[in-house]
């Protein structure tokens, strides 16, 4: 716990908040591709996927050879880069003495490579990263927002940045912190509808990260 500190805390999500959650998709096929030696299964694959078919059965997978490509393609090392201002708007927090914490949906190997890939580590620090498999329930549970709070209880204001009104906002929203929601971005995972979840929506919108450092920092 940490009473002194008295500025902002900033939570981010990871998947299509911090980097393209596609670029991740496409690059994991493409290890798959790699490992099989063969670039047409990673275009099968990505063609499928784009399509809304199951990019396994696409090369002709069965379910044991399914399994272990799935198990290649969560393990490997993305190649994927922050979302464009996302490294800046980190930075001018990190120099501002915000707090930063990322937390996140998905299996802890993948979660850990992309955190990897992304350098993330050097703008977070280790007990600040929940990731939902390690915390034992989904961001939507509330453990890792609680357990942010008590470690800062002094902190002049909470913040949550995320990309998907159906999950990231609901919880920050009922514990009165400020949500704000990166939209602007076609290529998205999940819907950006808002109106859809009891809850849901984002108090602000943004276009780009960088817009979120005057609603953080006043001084
Ligand atoms: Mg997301």
């Amino acid at each position: 716990m940490n009473e002194e500190f008295r500025r902002p805390v900033v939570v981010f999500d990871l998947d299509d908040t911090l980097y393209s959650e596609r670029d991740y998709v496409l690059s994991g096929f493409r290890a798959v591709g790699a490992f099989l030696d063969s670039d047409e299964a990673a275009e099968k694959m990505i063609s499928s996927w784009e399509t809304g078919k199951d990019p396994y059965a696409a090369i002709g997978a069965d379910g044991e050879e399914t399994a272990r490509l799935l198990g290649h393609y969560r393990s490997h090392f993305p190649e994927i880069s922050l979302r464009p201002g996302a490294e800046e708007t980190l930075r001018v927090l990190r120099e501002s003495g915000v707090a930063m914490a990322i937390v996140t949906d998905g299996r802890s190997v993948s979660q850990r490579q992309k955190l990897k890939a992304l350098g993330l580590e050097r703008y977070v620090a280790p007990d600040m990263i929940f990731i939902s498999e390690e915390v034992g329930e989904p961001k939507t549970g509330g453990k890792a927002l609680r357990a942010i709070v008590s470690r800062y209880p002094e902190a002049s204001g909470f913040f949550f940045v995320g990309d998907d009104p159906a999950k990231d906002f609901v919880v920050p929203n009922r514990m009165g912190w400020t949500t704000i929601c990166l939209t602007g971005d076609a290529g998205n995972i999940h819907s950006q509808d808002f109106g859809q979840t009891a809850g849901g929506d984002p108090q602000i919108s943004v276009d780009r990260l960088p817009e979120i450092l005057p609603l953080i920092i006043k001084d």
